[in-house]
Formats: structure tokens, sequence, C-alpha cells
């Protein structure tokens, strides 16, 4: 299944994408993909109820904003340098373990909304990737059965003011939160659709011009083992993200570096997973 969500900021209603590419509202279902949704088994029901109600529901128009794929999570956890490539472009060494940090889930975004520059921001970059929801609650979880947490994967572009990120005393995560930093969507796709979640081509564009092209098959650390890892020093709720790295083509992998301006449009897709536009505006 494809979930998905749409109406206006912060009142989108569930939606699902069926196999012919055609939107449809699930408001009838009477839930909405959040936490509560996925702890209780809200896939199998859903499942149930595309089979029974699911033909009689009404189509969500094209002109539609989407919203988010699903709720906005308890935790957005991101992994730093998980590709070869990208750890060598910011010459850094490749990590011996999983490098994790946090993106402030209030960076929750529509996959076409606008991409808000941060007060003052002169380095916003971009980055493809590859995010995985959790199903079921993960603490302790070992590497051959952390897939069973796993309910599916979404399209993500994390956002990345890199002077705040890099130049300002650290974390990580203060030039990754910004509103507007996390687009998500257009769906999420269910495990079972993504069998091949572990080779999927991946690109980005700015301005028609291509920034990044690669696939997931590149990771270095890959997503048994990163659910199992922050598992041990974290619970990850069901919603939960998980945001797996980027591959080469970054802004700041430039030489010299190349960051966002208003007026740019970026484009990004995942095979089988969607594509995403977001325009650049000026902070406001
Ligand atoms: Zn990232």
């Amino acid at each position: 299944m494809k979930l998905m969500r749409f109406g206006p900021p912060r009142a989108e209603k569930p939606g699902l994408v069926l196999e012919d590419g055609a939107r449809i509202d699930a408001a009838s279902f009477g839930e909405d993909w959040d936490e509560r949704f996925f702890a209780t088994d809200g896939l199998k029901r859903l499942q149930a109820w595309r089979f029974l109600d699911g033909a009689k529901a009404p189509r969500v128009a094209a002109s539609e904003r989407l919203g988010p794929a699903t709720c906005r999570p308890s935790k957005i956890v991101c992994i730093g340098l998980n590709y070869k490539d990208h750890a060598r472009e910011t010459k850094a060494k490749i990590p011996e373990e999983p490098i994790i940090f946090f993106k402030a889930s209030t960076a929750w975004s529509g996959p076409d909304d606008d991409l808000v520059l941060p007060r003052g921001s002169v380095k916003t970059d971009w980055e493809v990737e590859l995010a995985v929801v959790i199903g079921r609650a993960a603490r302790y979880v070992a590497r051959e059965t952390a897939l069973e947490h796993v309910a599916g994967f979404v399209l993500h572009n994390d956002y990345s003011e890199r002077e705040h990120q890099l130049e300002r005393g650290g974390q990580w995560s203060k030039g990754k939160s910004a509103d507007t930093f996390a687009p998500f969507g257009p769906y999420l796709a269910t495990a079972d659709e993504v069998p091949d979640h572990q080779s999927l081509p991946m690109w980005l564009t700015v301005n028609g011009e291509t920034r990044q092209k690669s696939t997931t098959a590149n990771m270095i650390f890959e997503v048994p083992h990163l659910v199992s890892y922050i598992s041990q020093f974290m619970t990850l709720l069901p919603g939960d993200v998980i945001s797996t790295g980027t591959p080469a083509g970054v802004g700041l992998g430039f030489d010299p570096p190349v960051y966002l301006k208003a007026g740019d449009v970026v484009e990004l897709g995942i095979d089988k997973l969607g594509r995403q536009r977001q325009r650049v505006v000026a902070s406001r």
C-alpha cells in the first residue's frame, strides 16, 4: 500500500495512492497515520478497509496539496556520512559506527511545499535520502529481526544549513532543524512494496541540473543495521523516522561550494517512492 496525506498544512486528511496512481480520500477509515495507528496494527485494518470500502472512497483532486506522508513523529533520527562517496566529498573519514543526530520534528513539511531559508542563511544545502518509518516499537533489536520493526519507506530531503551545522559550535541538529527542512513524501510505501529498498536509484536536481545521482546500494550501514544500532541507545516508537544518509553531490562538496538561494527549484526522487519539488523562498 501507499499511504499519503492531503489538504491544508496542519489540517491534512489521510489518503491512499492506488496501483494506477489514483489518490483516494481515506478519511472514512477514521484514523490518521500516527503512532497509535502503526502501534495497533493499523496497516492490517487499513488493508481490510481498502478492499471493502476503497472503491467507494472519494477521489482526491490532483490540485490538492500533499502533506507529509505520515503524522509528525516523536523523533527524526538522521544518519551522517552513510555513503562512502559523500564521506569523501566532505573530507571526512569513513565512520566505523553509524553517526547519528536529530532533526527537530517541527521541520516536518509536505513534499512540494516551499523551502523557507532560515534567517541570515548563506549555506542552505540539499540531501536526497531514503527514510524508514518504524512500525513496531524497537528497543535492543537484533539485526536479523530489525526489518520486522519497519512499516515502510519514504522519500526525504534532509535540508541542512551548513554554517549552522558546522560553524556554530555544534551540534549538527542546529543546521538540520529549521521549519520546512524535512519535506517528507509524497507517500509511504509499505515494506512489502519495496523488498529491493537496498538497491533503489536516487537523484536530485537544482534548477534542472543534476546534483546527486546514486543508489541506496551505496550505503555503508544498511537499514537492518541502522534500526538495530539506534535501538541500543533509545526506543524507536511506531511512526518514528530514520533518515539513512545522503550520497555525494551536495552543495558543500563542490569547489567552491554551491548553496541555495531564493528562486531556486529543487527536484528529487527515489525509484518506487515518487518525487518531490521545492521552490526556495527567502526567510519570513
Ligand atoms: Zn542527511
